[in-house]
């Protein structure tokens, strides 16, 4: 049976733990913010060590998603769920009910999507005990993969830095290094190809490498150079943490803008490391929020454009980059801010 506990932690609104031994669920709902609206996020299913790792990652990622919510100017908040489990072996029908049970204990103070360790089809199930739930498949009324839409913000948001760094927003000939071309980097590489842009690749998987050769006539590189080649843009697409004090004195591109989430490793120290050599970064949740639009435009707001609130990420990265430069602090600091102050905290 589904036992849950509400901790009380500072600055979120609600947290609960759900668990049920006997089906093996141990799970831990966010809730950041409902300042704006319900708080929307994903559900990461991941191996944690124990509930006080699972408790850092979930209040960190719920966090995160208030920020990217409210910068993009949706009426949505910030939440997000873990399930302490590795998704190869513990996902099973039974855990994936109970979250579902979970999340409808909120009364849709949360509102589900998928993150690592969850596909659509996991959602369909979750959906059977819960109708909080975005991102399931097609023919569960689902609006389907959100990579595309994320790749085509990271773009906007590309070309919003071009225009400040070079005084042009033309991707033609700008030479950019994608780290990583999994669902987003391989949606931005052909967009990028479209605009004219030269592409260096390195991907974990030597196949994808081989495939962005083939596909784009990119250069490949191997996984440690990838942010240092000379480039006019570095766009991490892979993991957190890249950018921390040992690859950032390493980079030779002028501008920073990818989809990966939590690019740095520390955040009160490498935004100011960054900007110290005159790189501009554009943040990772003020770029990739395309995928979050795309769910919250489709599947709360019930509307089918989705394009124009894309758009508007070129517009936000333009004011956040022309702040940092005009206050002299780095654009993570300057977009901090902005979402704050539209969230009312
Ligand atoms: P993905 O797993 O499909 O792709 C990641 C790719 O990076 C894979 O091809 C993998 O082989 C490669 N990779 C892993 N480690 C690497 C390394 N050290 N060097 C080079 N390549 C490496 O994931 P995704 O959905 O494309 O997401 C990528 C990033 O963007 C993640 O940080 C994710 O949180 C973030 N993000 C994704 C979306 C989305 O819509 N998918 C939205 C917002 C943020």
């Amino acid at each position: 049976m589904l036992k849950t506990k509400c901790l009380k932690i500072k600055g979120f609104e609600t947290v609960v733990v759900g668990k049920d031994p006997s089906a093996h669920f141990h799970a831990i709902i966010a809730v950041h913010s409902t300042r704006l609206g319900p708080s929307l996020g994903g559900i990461r299913m991941w191996p944690y060590k124990n509930e006080n790792e699972a408790l850092r990652d979930v209040l960190r990622l719920a966090q995160a998603m208030s920020k990217k919510a409210a910068i993009s100017g949706l009426q949505v908040g910030g939440g997000k769920a873990v399930i302490i489990g590795d998704p190869g072996k513990d996902k099973t029908r039974s855990v994936l009910l109970l979250m579902g049970a979970l999340i409808e204990s909120l009364k849709g103070q949360y509102i589900a999507a998928k993150d690592s360790g969850i596909v659509p089809e996991d959602l369909d199930v979750v959906a059977e005990k819960t109708r909080y739930v975005t991102g399931t498949t097609g023919k569960n009324g689902g609006s389907g993969d959100p990579s595309l839409s994320t790749a085509k913000g990271v773009l906007r948001g590309m070309q919003a830095a071009c225009q400040v760094v070079f005084g042009s927003q033309d991707l033609k000939n700008r030479v950019v290094a994608i780290q990583g071309v999994g669902h987003v980097g391989w949606n931005l590489g052909n967009l990028l190809v479209k605009h004219g842009a030269k592409l260096i690749v390195a991907d974990l998987q030597p196949e994808r490498a081989a495939g962005a050769q083939r596909a784009w006539n990119a250069k490949v590189v191997p996984l440690w150079r990838i942010h240092r080649v000379r480039a006019d843009i570095f766009a991490p697409c892979a993991l957190g943490g890249i950018l921390n004090a040992k690859t950032i004195p390493q980079l030779r591109a002028r501008i920073v803008a990818g989809g990966a989430n939590n690019q740095f490793q520390d955040e009160e120290r490498d935004p100011y490391l960054l900007m110290r050599r005159h790189i501009v970064h554009v943040p990772d949740y003020v770029l990739n929020a395309g995928g979050l639009i795309q769910l919250v435009v489709r599947e709360v707001l019930h509307q089918r454009r989705v394009a124009p609130w894309i758009a508007n990420i070129q517009r936000t990265v333009q004011q956040v980059l022309l702040a940092s430069a005009r206050e002299h602090l780095p654009p993570l600091i300057v977009a901090n801010r902005m979402a704050l102050e539209k969230i009312g905290a």
